[in-house]
């Protein structure tokens, strides 16, 4: 393949700790940071601690590009200051970007600390169990919210920043065409959309038996995911385990997709594909 279109390998990370250890492995970038592993602790990180940890990624990255994804709890993820509800179906419940949109002053204080941290690097930002446009128009409206508020506090961020969407619910497929529209890259967490497709919780493990990795109804999901954003033209990447499946990167390449992000033990074996 030639070097120019060659499919991207990004590594998955859950903080700085791990940024020295990828770039052992010589990754084209970072395609997912599980930020949520920030907020697991018994205390909250406040703008500032969360400012720090984003810029010193982004700049021990840079000039590769960063897709940091904004907190995903809820569903097996919890944080004890959030005193969460018990819910009877967490997976299905208040999570991911719902959680985030059900708790403004959490996720305006993450999104302002990215907004700032973006003038360090090549920043991406992608929100999690995206289900609706609207849910899109409402994070953009809350962003240009609070860049209004940095602009009058004369507090420099970074303008040019791509906004993304994960693809991992069935409905976020089956409305790829319009997230398309909206979203600057698509990135596809498999595991979450496996789970939702086939109705079976990834968690458990007596499942094993119906649980297929490749299933075709995941793999149809991924081809119109991929269309989508190429008929838009914008960039789409698998970030969910099955990225790391090399017995399908030469379908993943055939569909458009432009970017594997796989797990720091996966990289090397990945790279040999490109
Ligand atoms: C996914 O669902 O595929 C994904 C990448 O996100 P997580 O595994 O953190 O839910
Ligand atoms: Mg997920």
């Amino acid at each position: 393949r030639d070097k120019t279109n060659r499919i991207k390998i990004y590594a998955n990370i859950c903080g700085m700790n791990c940024v020295n250890e990828a770039l052992k492995y010589d990754p084209d970038g970072i395609g997912l940071f599980r930020t949520e592993y920030l907020f697991m602790n018994a205390s909250k990180p406040g703008e500032e601690e969360q400012f720090e940890v984003y810029k010193s990624i982004l700049e021990k990255m840079n000039p590769r590009p960063v897709i940091i994804r904004t907190i995903d709890l809820g569903a097996d993820k919890n944080a004890p200051y959030l005193n969460l509800e018990a819910e009877d179906n967490p997976a299905m419940g208040l999570r991911g970007i719902r959680l985030c949109l059900n708790k403004p002053k959490l996720f305006k204080t993450q999104l302002r600390a990215l907004l700032r941290a973006g003038v360090y690097g090549n920043l991406s930002v992608m929100f999690p169990m995206i289900t609706s446009v609207n849910e899109v128009k409402k994070i953009k409206a809350i962003t240009e919210e609070i860049k209004a508020k940095l602009t009058k506090e004369n507090i420099p961020f970074a303008e040019n920043i791509r906004f993304g969407v994960m693809i991992e619910t069935p409905a976020a497929v089956m409305v790829a065409d319009e997230l398309a529209k909206e979203a600057d890259f698509f990135s596809i967490g498999t595991n979450d959309l496996t789970q939702y497709t086939l109705a079976m919780d990834r968690t458990n493990p007596s499942l094993e038996e119906f649980y297929d990795t490749h299933s075709p109804a995941v793999l149809k999901m991924i081809k119109m995911t991929a269309k989508a954003a190429k008929e838009n033209n914008i960039p789409v990447g698998i970030c969910g385990e099955l990225a790391a499946d090399t017995s399908l990167t030469e379908e993943f390449i055939d569909m458009g997709i432009d970017e594997l992000s796989v797990a720091i033990p996966q990289i090397a074996e990945m790279k040999k594909k490109q």
